[in-house]
């Protein structure tokens, strides 16, 4: 097994809440995990789950009221959390990029798409002359699978999934080591997702970084991804790599998920299982899962389980692994 110190991404002990006039939503609620270079991970969870602040939190694009309170997020071995506003801007899209949901709607209407990828070489410092910045945009649009005839086009002479290789073009224009993804396909149809994936796929092997991908299409995930993480009420419950979890997942959440997909080979969307997702104001003490769990032991319900490496790359956050527990 690969020692995990060297992980391309760490993320640390991570703590984002919500300042609300209810009182304190803690969102991420102490999230570890590491990404090798390379390495594909698919998130996904509920809606509320806690996944959309993790990205965020990564990237350090929370807005207030939400705050990081506590934690780490190393790449490679630099903790993003410790950098400058300054310093984080010229890390984003140069060594860390995100596509973000709905992407293909935030590209600027009254730009032709060569300006807004310009743009970005602009804002790091590295504005390019007229020839050589059109050599580099046609260079980015090809990667892609776009011509370069794309540069002179503004957003609305293009489909959806055209916009969505703009995006990954954007994304991807510095080499960054880490990109995350967060849905990014979830507006397009099926058969332009999957090509928009493989180019994407394409793209990371070329560069040899790491993925986060963030979605609800078990199927998608399933042939991209390397391992998932499953999010439960701002924690992760379980970290596997994706052929265990759909063979011997472990969390007992994550079992009830697999069983509810009825079929691998069709496409399907992560929505969830029976009973209320809870509420991260004031959630359930010890085990958050307890109120729908059918296998809770008595313990569940007053203390947290916590999250571990129980065989080589398989971690779950539940006392039915504990030894103790199994014998009590
Ligand atoms: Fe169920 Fe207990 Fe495991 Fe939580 S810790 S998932 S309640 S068995």
């Amino acid at each position: 097994m690969e020692n995990s110190s060297t992980g391309n991404l760490r993320v640390r002990d991570l703590h984002v809440y919500y300042q609300s006039r209810s009182g304190l939503v803690k969102a991420v609620n102490g999230v570890d995990l590491t990404l090798k270079r390379g390495e594909r991970l698919g998130l996904v969870g509920e809606s509320g789950s806690g996944k959309s602040t993790l990205i965020s939190g990564i990237l350090r694009t929370i807005k207030s009221p939400g705050f990081i309170a506590v934690g780490e997020v190393l790449l490679e071995g630099q903790d993003l959390l410790k950098l400058s506003e300054a310093e984080m801007r010229s890390m984003r899209f140069n060594r860390i990029s995100i596509i973000p949901q709905g992407a293909m709607n935030s590209l600027n209407p009254v730009m032709r798409i060569k300006e807004q990828i310009l743009d970005i070489y602009d804002a790091h410092g590295m504005g390019l002359s007229g020839s050589e910045g059109a050599r580099r945009v046609g260079d980015l649009l090809t990667w892609v699978g776009l011509s370069p005839s794309v540069a002179n086009m503004y957003p609305h002479e293009l489909s959806g999934g055209m916009k969505q290789r703009v995006c990954i073009a954007m994304a991807i224009a510095l080499r960054p080591q880490v990109i995350v993804a967060d849905e990014p396909t979830s507006a397009l149809d099926v058969v332009v997702q999957r090509q928009v994936m493989e180019t994407l796929g394409r793209i990371q092997q070329d560069l040899q970084a790491s993925v986060i991908l963030v979605g609800h299409d078990m199927g998608l995930m399933a042939q991209f991804v390397d391992k998932i993480g499953v999010m439960y009420a701002g924690r992760l419950v379980e970290m596997n790599p994706v052929r265990e979890i759909f063979s011997q997942p472990l969390h007992p959440y994550t079992q009830m998920l697999i069983s509810s997909l009825p079929s691998l080979e069709h496409k399907k969307l992560f929505r969830g299982i029976p009973g209320v997702a809870p509420s991260l104001l004031t959630p359930p003490a010890g085990c958050a899962f307890h109120p729908r769990c059918s296998q809770a032991l008595p313990h569940c319900m007053t203390v947290m389980p916590e999250f571990r490496e129980i065989y080589p790359e398989q971690w779950v956050a539940c006392h039915l692994y504990e030894e103790d527990a199994r014998h009590a």
